[in-house]
């Protein structure tokens, strides 16, 4: 009987473990905390996006974006339901492609798994730290490397598995948070702290358009959150890490155009000029928001709507359509979802995750130079990674 050693009991590490002892392998799961599946615990806000139907390489990044192709063909959306539906694990798949248990809750799967992988006869070492990964290699015949990535380090998230894998010669490639909230060069997000509305936004990488989403964007004290802010951050912390100029513009108000905003303000002024400017934005955005926004252009927020003018009606519409600000930092590893960068995928073999540079050594899951995009596709990677590993340890048919 195959002796595997499986490092981190997260996804990837859970996940590799059934299928490993499905295939009749001994497993031995070491996870250093006092329980597994943290962050599929707290995944999509409780709800676990499990997966996504329209999974692609090009929804994944890294410095070698095929890598991912293999497994994704080999493991895909519906292979992943159909094993976890004999698991008695239902999903339900929006209509956007992105898939959740049909109990809508994270802390099924979670539960799911550990009982399927004790049932199976998974040996679990909990509170179990492994510093030693060359001496558990001398011990098992297989070892693979789920430890994550360094976000999110309140759950587990750390660089083990970056030093694990330069024991071996490893190349790392460099690292950077994200599915983060981003950091702005201004006090203005702080004052409108807590506001949220739907927007646009568009990221600018030295002053150049780059990316558009839409999405909610919430202000904070340090600068801007949301699944929208979410969306962009990857290429943003990118950016940030090779010094570029990053910039954010929102669109506060999506539906309206220039010439549509401009004539709506300059016509509710006309309407009821009694209104203070303030009162004539609140019908459009949050008041907060407003309040912000009108300061930031120098205007009183208390004069009356009749002094808007053609000009200010413009000046107000252009701010509202296109409100810049600077980032300056993104929210850090803490507060990352995912992280980017990680062992180079060049030195991975795409079939199975074994490590070019070291025999019977296997990686899978977010310690590899693969991040995905936000909708369950780092879940995805996970699963098809874990499968990979699992099938060439023990020669799955
Ligand atoms: C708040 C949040 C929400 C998320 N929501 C989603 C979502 O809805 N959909 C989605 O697709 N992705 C989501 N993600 C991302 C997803 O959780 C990760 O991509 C995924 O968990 C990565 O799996 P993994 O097995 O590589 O690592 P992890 O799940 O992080 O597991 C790694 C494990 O290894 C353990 N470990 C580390 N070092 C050692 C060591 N030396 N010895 C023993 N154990 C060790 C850690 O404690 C951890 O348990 C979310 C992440 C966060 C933080």
């Amino acid at each position: 009987m195959k002796k595997v050693a499986i490092i981190g009991g997260g996804a990837s590490g859970l996940f590799s473990a059934i299928l490993c002892a499905k295939n009749g392998a001994e497993v031995h799961l070491f996870e250093q905390n006092a329980r597994c599946s943290k962050k599929i615990l707290v995944s999509g806000n409780g709800r676990c996006n499990i997966s996504n139907k329209n999974l692609s390489p090009n929804d994944f990044f890294g410095q070698n974006p095929a890598f991912v192709a293999f497994g994704l063909g080999e493991f895909g959306f519906a292979a992943f339901e159909k094993f976890v539906n004999s698991l008695g694990l239902i999903l339900e798949t929006k209509e956007d492609g992105r898939a959740y248990p049909l109990s809508n809750e994270a802390k099924s799967v979670a539960k799911i798994f550990e009982e399927v992988a004790k049932i199976l006869g998974v040996h679990f070492h909990l509170e179990s730290k492994i510093t030693d990964i060359k001496k558990l290699l001398t011990e098992y015949d297989s070892v693979i490397v789920a430890t994550g990535s360094e976000a999110a380090s309140h759950l587990g998230g750390n660089a083990d598995g970056y030093n694990f894998a330069k024991e071996f010669g490893h190349t790392l490639i460099p690292t950077y948070p994200s599915l983060v909230q981003l950091h702005i060069n201004s006090p203005l997000p702080n004052k409108m702290s807590g506001a949220k509305l739907n927007a646009e936004v568009t990221l600018l990488l030295n002053h150049k358009k780059v990316s558009r989403v839409f999405g909610d964007v919430l202000f904070t004290n340090y600068g801007v959150s949301g699944f929208a802010i979410l969306d962009i951050s990857q290429m943003a912390s990118v950016a940030l890490m090779n010094y570029e100029a990053v910039d954010i513009s929102i669109n506060l108000l999506p539906t309206y155009n220039m010439q549509l905003l401009s004539a709506h303000i300059a016509k509710v002024a006309l309407n009821v000029p009694e209104l203070s400017i303030l009162e004539i934005l609140a019908g459009l955005i949050p008041l907060k928001i407003g309040q912000v926004l009108l300061e930031s252009l120098e205007i009183n927020p208390n004069s009356k709507a009749e002094n808007i003018h053609t000009k200010l009606a413009k000046k107000i519409a252009n701010a509202l359509l296109n409100w810049r600000f600077e980032v300056s930092d993104t929210h850090g590893f803490r507060h990352a979802e995912v992280s980017g960068g990680g062992v180079d995928t060049l030195e991975i073999n795409p079939k199975t995750m074994e490590s070019l540079k070291q025999k019977n050594l296997y990686f899978c899951g977010e310690v590899l130079d693969v991040v995905g995009r936000r909708g369950g596709y780092n879940f995805a990677w996970a699963w098809a990674s874990a499968y990979l590993a699992a099938k060439d340890i023990t020669k799955i048919r």
